[in-house]
């Protein structure tokens, strides 16, 4: 099996060591939001962290630490939520890949853990490819990233993400906070959003146990279904990058 680190963590020499034998980096790129009573704030970026690293397992490579900063998607009127604008996410993403890129991986994962973060990859990898004609960059969500290839769901905190964490890391998936009795007080400053900014699809009252929720009932959720996607998306993925690294 290709090695895979933690890229924080290697020094330079042991650096040049990895990216000779396995010059893949992969970057998960979340945020913190509100994803209902029962996940944990982050989840987006643990979601892509975790599929992230079992990918790494097939493919060797280093790790980068999530990208928690991100945005796009109207959960910024939750409370716990942490939206940057447009501006500021896509020149990190941009920069941070091009350096990745010059510095010698030839493969670049750019693993979205927010289904928002599309429009960011949107606009800033059709010009990384243009830059880099000779790597090759996986850009996408779970959804997205293996095109046709792969036909899975996304909501928000519902089923399929519920799912998914099930799967990916059930030790911070708390089904049992799925209980009613939240009042007002759990918005910010106490006060509800306005009805202009509330989305239609998504729950708003705060004594519902599907709170903040779009999609089917998260109650419904099962680790196995949320594994059979993401061993779908870590298949394509990893016989995608092993053929490239072998078939340059
Ligand atoms: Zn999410």
């Amino acid at each position: 099996m290709p090695p895979w680190k933690r890229y924080e963590e290697l020094r330079p020499d042991e650096l040049e060591t990895l990216i000779a034998q396995s010059p893949v980096a992969h970057w998960p790129l979340g945020l913190l939001e509100h994803h209902g009573w029962h996940l944990p704030i982050g989840f987006d970026g643990l979601k892509a962290d975790r599929t992230c690293q079992r990918l790494a397992q097939r493919t060797g490579g280093v790790l980068l630490p999530v990208m928690w900063w991100g945005g796009g998607g109207g959960h910024d009127i939750f409370k716990w939520t942490h939206y940057q604008n447009e501006a500021a996410i896509t020149t990190m993403l941009a920069e941070t890949s091009r350096q990745l890129l010059s510095y010698g991986f030839r493969v670049l994962v750019l693993m979205a853990g927010h289904y928002p973060w599309q429009g960011f990859l949107d606009a800033v990898v059709p010009t990384l490819r243009d830059e880099f004609p000779d790597a090759l960059i996986l850009a996408g969500t779970e959804a997205t990233i293996c095109g046709d290839a792969v036909d899975i769901q996304g909501d928000h905190a519902a089923r399929e993400e519920t799912s998914f964490g099930m799967a990916l890391f059930p030790e911070l998936v708390a089904l049992d906070a799925l209980t009613t009795g939240r009042d007002d007080s759990v918005w910010p400053g106490s006060q509800p959003p306005p009805a202009d900014r509330r989305h239609p699809k998504v729950e708003f009252d705060p004594s519902a146990p599907l709170f903040a929720q779009m999609g089917e009932d998260a109650r419904k959720a099962s680790a196995e279904h949320g594994e059979k996607g993401i061993a779908q998306v870590v298949d394509h993925l990893s016989r995608t990058i092993n053929d490239y690294l072998n078939n340059p």
